[in-house]
This record gives structure tokens, C-alpha cells and sequence, in this order.
């Protein structure tokens, strides 16, 4: 089947930049500082910067910088940290590497962002921090986690590998808590050409312990104070980063818009199909749009997904088993029915094509497409060549 419609499709944001990125690659080529080079300085200041942070710190992924991070926080053995059932599994993983306990929390069924409250109920003398993940694109509200955290003199860690310059109540993601993980894998808001990520934070003492983390826990050559491993963002990625980032706020916005269209096309056109809720106004920088099939949808979500593949019309779950069902992790001791949002947001959700560069009516065919599997002309959108 032609693919009519991708999930995501790169090529609009590397395109118009094709020469620029280039020149960098052939500069570090040319300098052949590939390891903890000049634009990964410049890199990390930048992106730190640019979200109203000190320090950033570039290393090979989002998980590594997740369980770096951790590291670089104080937060390990005995430490218990509070994460959300329902993310990618990457921020679950960071925490078991940095040697700490991940306790789940059930989410808000609106937002799929973590409940607060419920969280509020797990806290024991043992935990040491809540890692919110803002999910989607859309960050936990920093006022509440400030409450939240200051109440129960927890660390905040924010997940932030789906949130790049995401804003809320005036904070920027990864100026929240103590430090923040990014990931700069090719798909997400800012990606590298291959894999990546970065530790903020605006702790110096957090700022310097990672750098020796992420250099096999070296002071200074060859003097290692922390048994820690070799993950550094590439010279090679972060120049390329570099020329990306100045558009980064560009193609956010553009996410919004084509998220915007999508919400008044829904509010329209269809029936038990609820798109999640965005509390954020315009700081929500749509990593996905996500919309739930509720149980009052005349077609399951399943047949929807076939109707559209069949229609050239790329869609994702994310993410389809939540992380305390996941085979790896029970010896975590959770089972079924634990957090029933999560565990029914798992079944609904469906997350339709997103990238800057979808156009307005490309949005319109993708809802359209919907209305009609709603209605039951599968047929006649096949007879088309849809
Ligand atoms: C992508 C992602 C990660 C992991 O990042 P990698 O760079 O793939 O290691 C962590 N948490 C969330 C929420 C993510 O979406």
C-alpha cells in the first residue's frame, strides 16, 4: 500500500536547511574534535539557554540522560522515585540503571499527565523524587509539582524527551525541577541524525557531576572519582542540533496549528473520538496529537487503524502496554487493574500524523477518513483510492 499520508516525514524540516547542516558536518570534518568538541559547547549552552536553564549536558540518549541524571542527582540505591504507569518505557528504564525504585502513579484520563494526587498517596520516608514526564508534548503543570514536591520535600526530574521549549504557567520544560531529560532521537520535536540527548539543570554541583559521569567518571584525565561510563553527545550530532535549534520554536508552532485544525475538525465532524485534553494553551508543542476511541465510538480502534492504513494513512499507539504490564518489570510486583487510567488509556488511544510541514488539508483528509469508517463507508473509501 502507497503510503499517502506518513506518521512523520523529516524531510520538511531538513530540507530548507540541507546546506547549512552540511557546512557544519564538513567544519567538524575539518576541526576533527568528534569527541566533547567546540559545537558541543556551544550546543549545550545554547539549548540550555533557550530553555531558561544554566547548564546542559550533552550525552548519547534520553535514557542515559534520565539515568545519568539520576546519578548526578544523588538519587540511587534505596531511593524510591515516583514515575508515571503510562510512559515510554525509556523513563522507567533510567530509573532501574540509576539503581533507585520506580514506584508507578496512575494518570489524569483527560491529559494522560500524571496524577498528582494519587501520587501524593505513595509517598513514603524512602522517596526521594517524582519524575514527571511531559507527556506528549504538554508539560505537568509546574505550579502544581512545585506544591506538590515542596509539601513532600521530593526532588523534581522532569522527563522532558517530548517537550523540547514546551511552556506552562511561564516555565519552560526543563526549568522545573532540579535537572530535566531530553532525547534528541531523529523523531522527536528537536532531533539528531541518529541518536542523542542532554541533561539541564540549573545546579552546578548536579551540572558537574554529570560531566564526569558521562566521561567514564573522570575529574581529569585519567583521575576517576565516580564509577560512571562513556556517553557523550557526538561533536557531529550537536553541530547539527546547533543548525536545528533556531527553527525548533518555528516548527513547534506549527505543531500547534496543525493540533489546533485537528481539535475544531473533531469537534465537528465526529462522535465518541476525543481528542486529549490540552491544558497548556499554546505552550503545548504536540510531540504527538493523541485522540482516545471511547467506548461510545461505533467502530473499534483497531478497524479504525486498519481503515486508515488502507487508506495510505500512517497512524502509532503510544504506548499500548503501560510500563508496570510490561514482562521486564514483574518482579516490580504490579499486575492488572493497578492504574486503571493508564491501563484504559493504553486500549483507546491512537496518535494520527504530526509534523511540521502536514498540511491544513492533509488534516482534513485524515479526520475525513475517520467520519467515513465511522459511518460505515470502508468500501467506498477504498473505491476511491483513498
Ligand atoms: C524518547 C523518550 C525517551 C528516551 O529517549 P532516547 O533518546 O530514545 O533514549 C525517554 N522518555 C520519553 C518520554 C521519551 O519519549
Amino acid at each position: 500500500m502507497n503510503i499517502k499520508i506518513p506518521f512523520v516525514d523529516l524531510s520538511f524540516q531538513h530540507q530548507p536547511i540541507q546546506n547549512q547542516i552540511q557546512q557544519a558536518i564538513e567544519k567538524v570534518l575539518l576541526n576533527g574534535d568528534f569527541v566533547l568538541g567546540k559545537a558541543l559547547a556551544n550546543f549545550e549552552q545554547a539549548f540550555a539557554a533557550a530553555s531558561n536553564t544554566a547548564y546542559g549536558v550533552g550525552v548519547a540518549s534520553g535514557t542515559d540522560a534520565i539515568a545519568l541524571g539520576l546519578q548526578a542527582c544523588n538519587i540511587g540505591v534505596g531511593d524510591e522515585v515516583i514515575v508515571p504507569a503510562n510512559t515510554f518505557v525509556a523513563t522507567l528504564i533510567g530509573v532501574i540503571r540509576a539503581g533507585a525504585t520506580p514506584i508507578f502513579v496512575d494518570c489524569d484520563p483527560e491529559t494522560a499527565l500524571i496524577d498528582l494526587e494519587a501520587a501524593a498517596k505513595i509517598v513514603t520516608k524512602k522517596t526521594k523524587a517524582i519524575i514527571p514526564v511531559h507527556l506528549y508534548g504538554q508539560m505537568v503543570s509546574p505550579k502544581q509539582l512545585f506544591d506538590f514536591a515542596e509539601s513532600h520535600k521530593l526532588l523534581i526530574f522532569e522527563d522532558a524527551a517530548q517537550a523540547h521549549l514546551a511552556e506552562r504557567d511561564g516555565y519552560k520544560a526543563g526549568s522545573v525541577g532540579i535537572a530535566a531529560a531530553f532525547s534528541f532521537y531523529p523523531s522527536k520535536n528537536l532531533g539528531a541524525v541518529g541518536d542523542g540527548g542532554i541533561l539541564l539543570t540549573r545546579d552546578p554541583e548536579v551540572a558537574e557531576k554529570m560531566v564526569r559521569l558521562r566521561n567514564y567518571g573522570a575529574s581529569y584525565k585519567y583521575y576517576h572519582t565516580d564509577a560512571g561510563t562513556n556517553s557523550r553527545l557526538d561533536t557531529l550530532q550537536a553541530a547539527v542540533l546547533l543548525e536545528k535549534l533556531p527553527h525548533l520554536a518555528e516548527w513547534n508552532c506549527l505543531r500547534l496549528g496543525i493540533a489546533q485544525m485537528y481539535d475544531a475538525e473533531f469537534a465537528a465532524a465526529v462522535n465518541g473520538i476525543i481528542p486529549m485534553a490540552n491544558q497548556s494553551g499554546t505552550g503545548h508543542v504536540y510531540h504527538l496529537y493523541v485522540v482516545k476511541i471511547t467506548d461510545s465510538c461505533s467502530v473499534s480502534r483497531q478497524e479504525i487503524q486498519e481503515t486508515l492504513a488502507n487508506a495510505g494513512i500512517q497512524t502509532g499507539i503510544h504506548y499500548p502496554i503501560p510500563c508496570h504490564l510490561q514482562p521486564a518489570f514483574t518482579n516490580l510486583g504490579y499486575k492488572l487493574g493497578d492504574f486503571p487510567h493508564a491501563e484504559t488509556l493504553a486500549k483507546q488511544i491512537l496518535s494520527l500524523p504530526m509534523y511540521p510541514g502536514l498540511t491544513l488539508s492533509q488534516v482534513k483528509e485524515v479526520v475525513a477518513a475517520i467520519a467515513c469508517t465511522l459511518s460505515g463507508e470502508q468500501q467506498l473509501l477504498a473505491v476511491n483510492g483513498y
